[in-house]
Formats: C-alpha cells, structure tokens, sequence
C-alpha cells in the first residue's frame, strides 16, 4: 500500500478542522496522521498472445498464494484472540480460495486476458452481484470484495509494500482490509479513520474487538489530512479533530484521563464473561435514553441495548417527530451499538409520561390511552415510527418492542400496522430487515397471566417490573402516599414474574427484565435462579451487577429462588432474601 510522503502536504493549512464521520469503534485517541494514499489501478484490458497463457496463469497463482500467505500469517497473529476475529480473516481466505471464481479467471485468461484483466473481469462480476442486493449486509459485502480485488491486483503487480507505521500513529485511509487492521493492531495504531463507510464491513468490527477507535465514512479524510499533523479521533461521536487547539487538546487530555481511569477500575470485569461460577451465561444489556447513552453502555462491555425509551425523543422535542427524524435517532443508536443488537420500545406515551400537548386529558392517565392504545389510537404517529425503524434496521441489529400489551389483539393489530409499513417500504425499494424481531414488554398482569398464550406469537419478552408492580398491586408508582405499599419484590410480583419466565421458556423466545428490579442487588440471586436470561439496566449499574451474577452459583440460587417462590408474605421473603 503507498503512502503519501511528508514533502507533499506540507503546504496545507495548520488549523483546526473538524470533520465528523460515523463511530465505528468507540474511544479517544490522540496521535499524529498516517495517511495510506489511495492506489489508483487502472487496468486496461489486456489482450495476451496464446503462448503466453501459462506465464499469466503462474503470475495468478503466485499472486493468490502471497495473499493467502498474508493473511494466513494475520490468522497466526490472532489465534490467541476471539474466534469472532479469526472468523472474519478465514472470510477473507475462503472468498480467495474459491474453487468456482479461480477456475473462471483461468478461463478467462485462457481466452486471452492477462491476469490482472481476468480477475478484474471475474470480481466484477461478483461484486456487481452483491451491490445489487438490497440486505445492505450483503452489500457490504460487495465493498469487501473490492478491497480484496485491489489488494489480489497490487499483489499480483508485486505493488506491496510494507511500511513501518509508527507507533500511536492514526490511519487515514480510502478503505482498508481486514489484514490491515490487524497489521495496525501490531503497529500500536491510535485509531483508524477511513473514507470507506460500512458500519458492518469486517474491518469495522475487527477495530471495535482490538479496542482501536476508529470512525469510518469521513468524506476526503486522505485529502483534507495532512501527514504528520496531530489528530484527535473520537470514536463514540465520530468526530475528528485535525491539527486540535491547545484547548482541545487540553478537553481530550482530561476526558482521556477519565475513560483510562474507569477503565482501570473496570477493567479486569469489562473483559471477562458475565457467567455464574458454575457456568450460566447471562445477557448483560442497557436503558438507555439517547444515543449519547451509547458509548458509556459500550464502554462498559454490555451485550447490547435492551431497552431505548424513545418517548424520551418527543419529550425532548416536545412535539412527535417526522420519520426522518425519527431514522436518524434510531440509526445513531443502531449504528453505535453495532454489531450488538438493541431494542427499540415504540412510543410509551401517557401515565407519567403525560405529555403536554397531547391530545387527551385523562382523569386516570395510568389506566388510559397508554403505550400501546395510544399508538394503535393514533395510527398515523404508530406508522411513522414504525416506518422509521424499519429503514433503521438495515444492519440487522434492530429489534422492536411494543409497549403495555395486555391483550393479544393488540399484537396481532400492531403486526399488520407493520406488515403495512413493510410492503410500502418495498413498493419503494427502501431496504431493511425483513425478519426484524418484534417483542413484547410485560408489564400488566393480564400480558403476565397470558404469557403463555403471547409467547407464541413473538420473538421476546421484556419484563417492565416498574409498571407491573404498580398495577399488580394496584399502588400508583408515582404517589408519595403510597410509596410504602410499592413493593417489587412482594409475592404476587414475583410469582408472575416466574410464570413469565417460565412461559417464554416453554415457547424458547428469549425473556429479560427492563425494569428497576433488574439492578436491585437483593434480586440478582432470585432472577438467575428463575433462568432469566437477560437483565438490562442503567449502564452505570452493568459492571456492579456483572459482579454480582459472578459470585453466584446457579444450582443454589435455583434452589433459593424456589424457596422464594414460595414465600407468601414479604417479610419472610425479604428474611430469606437477606440470608443471601
Ligand atoms: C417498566 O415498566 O418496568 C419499564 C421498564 O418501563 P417504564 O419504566 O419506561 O415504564
Ligand atoms: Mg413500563
């Protein structure tokens, strides 16, 4: 790969510019540019002479073995890290060794190309066939295997180069392979920055595992950058600071301080499994309200985003938003959170989320036109936000839960409100998760009583245990004069909550808890010991109760969440729950 040489950019203005792109891989780095100046190949068609089909057909050979050899030697460099990062170089390899388009550029060439003319020729053909999908995965694909091309050409050339990257520099590339990033990796890059978007491109997802903040899709980064110049890379905002001020740097330094401490502190528990001693794998997920909420969630290792209370979007705006505002709210999220998955709750409006402005006054909000009985009251508010997620679902790693079912024919409504949503989303060739998941919060005793019935109709529960506390109960969540009576952990609560756990494992839909008693530390044993499989908190809480779920055993806190379960009043429970 060539590089740009100092001389060449020395001209260039010194001041600050920002350039904002798309976080790829969260945290801040400070380094000086390196940038990998991209290599223009034109290959001509070149028409070869018969007896020089065999040479050509060497030259291909030699060109593929190299290539495999580097990334093989990549492979050897990362056996000691997750099997998700040797998977995606073996990609790379098993897209190279295929049978099916070697043999056709040696067709190709045996009619009388050259090497580099035939693989062109082959590589288009595969590219031009993923380009035109409409899973944008698939499309990305296709990305992939242009960078592959490039890099089979150069080699066949004898165009590599290799380069001695200097350690804490920060990359500034057109687009790179998933080899590079691992090149980098040895290097000690600070971060990465490429022209190339792809959220989901693999070499986007192997910065995020080496922890290499990186922010991709940044519009002539190789031309606005000059070489050698201080750059800071904020990988959770996707902004980046070219030639900083001294004041900026003095805001990075500091926040860079912050984030290296907590990382210290968290650090060990970041990296290690949230498992019990004995082996039981829990899914550790976040609340959040914005997509600032994001990196913290990331930062502190979580298995993705478990709930997103986007009524927090119109509260903030104190108007509904359009759908492209709304798209651009969830693709934030989804893309920051990216590769893990993330559950949007559509509107929860009403109750306490009363909003000014509504159009309904309600003498008893907390039983009115809440949550789902709103949107399905207001189709057109239901549609829009529908529609938005979708389009936002691109990366498949979108999931979409309705809020304040208590009936099935809720569900079935909101499914053809989708459905709607879908086919017109396909009339216009607008591409988006066609399986997006659709999950349910349970969170009204009468979803809790016919859990068994709704498992069967969705792909996820989600206790919501604020609200089913306060209506199984009967005790309003937000009066003072009752506070005492709002009781998470009375029996009544957690005898449903069992039964919810136990209907989505007879249907195998995954099931997690949203609400407050997710975090509660004295409910940690008795939720993992009813087999919950997902907890999702605050993000300040994660590491706390990552903590907590190590120190258990699953076999005893089975047998204590059964004594639990039959408990009939709260101070004998809260006893055994303090015996913990
Ligand atoms: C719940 O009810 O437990 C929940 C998570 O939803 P919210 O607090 O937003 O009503
Ligand atoms: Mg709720």
């Amino acid at each position: 790969m060539p590089f740009l040489g100092d001389k060449h950019n020395e001209s260039k203005s010194r001041e600050e510019i920002i350039l904002k792109g798309i976080p790829s891989s969260p945290g801040m780095a400070l380094g000086k540019a390196y940038v990998i100046k991209p290599e223009v190949i034109i290959i001509p068609v070149i028409q070869i002479p018969a007896d020089k089909i065999s040479h050509e057909i060497a030259r291909l050979e030699d060109g593929l073995h190299n290539m495999m050899n580097e990334i093989q030697t990549a492979l050897d460099k990362v056996k000691n890290d997750s099997q998700n990062i040797s998977a995606i170089l073996e990609t790379n390899l098993l897209i190279l060794k295929d049978e099916f388009i070697i043999s056709s550029i040696k067709e190709r060439i045996k009619t009388g190309y050259s090497a580099e003319s035939a693989v062109v020729q082959e590589y288009e053909n595969q590219i031009n066939f993923f380009k035109n999908s409409k899973d944008l995965v698939l499309k990305e694909r296709s990305f992939e295997l242009e960078h592959l091309k490039d890099k089979l050409l150069a080699t066949i050339r004898k165009k590599i180069t290799n380069h001695n990257i200097p350690e804490n520099s920060v990359i500034v590339a057109q687009a790179i392979t998933p080899t590079d990033v691992v090149n980098f990796k040895e290097s000690k890059v600070a971060g990465i920055i490429t022209e190339a978007g792809g959220i989901a491109s693999h070499s986007a997802l192997l910065a995020r595992s080496f922890g290499i903040p990186s922010v991709i899709g940044v519009r002539d980064a190789h031309s606005l950058i000059n070489i050698d110049c201080d750059i800071i890379i904020d990988g959770y905002a996707g902004l980046i600071h070219i030639c900083p001020s001294n004041e900026c740097i003095k805001e990075y330094e500091a926040r860079k301080s912050k984030e290296d401490e907590h990382k210290r502190e968290l650090g060990e528990l970041i990296n290690l499994n949230t498992e019990t001693q004995d082996g039981i794998k829990i899914k550790l997920t976040a609340n959040i309200n914005s997509p600032d909420e994001v990196k913290e969630a990331v930062l502190f290792g979580c298995d993705g985003i478990g709930l997103v209370r986007t009524e927090n979007l119109v509260m903030n705006l104190k108007r509904f938003p359009d759908e492209e505002e709304q798209y651009n709210w969830y693709k934030e999220i989804t893309d920051r959170a990216y590769p893990n998955p993330v559950v949007l709750r559509a509107f929860d409006i009403g109750s306490d989320k009363y909003l000014e402005g509504l159009p309904h006054v309600e003498l008893n909000p907390a039983l009115g036109l809440r949550g789902i009985r709103f949107l399905l009251h207001r189709e057109d508010i239901f549609s829009n936000q529908l529609r938005a997620f979708l389009r936002a679902s691109v990366n498949k790693n979108l999931k979409i839960m309705l809020p304040m079912i208590s009936s099935l024919n809720e569900i079935e409504h909101s499914k053809i409100l989708l459905e709607k949503c879908k086919s017109e989303l396909k009339e216009k060739d607008i591409p988006f998760d066609y399986k997006i998941p659709v999950g349910i919060m349970i969170e009204t005793p009468s979803a809790a009583l016919l859990a068994g019935k709704f498992a069967g109709e969705v792909d996820f529960f989600s206790i919501g245990t604020n609200d089913l506390t306060q209506y199984t109960l009967a005790v309003d969540r937000d009066n003072e004069f009752v506070t005492e009576l709002y009781d998470t952990f009375h029996p009544s609560v957690l005898k449903l909550i069992k039964n919810i756990v136990d209907s989505a494992k007879s249907k195998k839909i995954p099931v997690s808890i949203c609400g407050e008693l997710a975090g509660h530390a004295a409910a940690t044993n008795f939720l993992v010991g009813i087999g919950i499989d997902e907890l999702s908190v605050p993000p300040v809480i994660l590491l706390e109760l990552k903590k907590r779920i190590r120190s258990l055993n699953f076999k005893k806190a089975k047998k204590t969440a059964k004594d639990i379960i039959n408990c009939d009043s709260s101070s004998d429970l809260m006893k055994l729950l303090e015996l913990i």
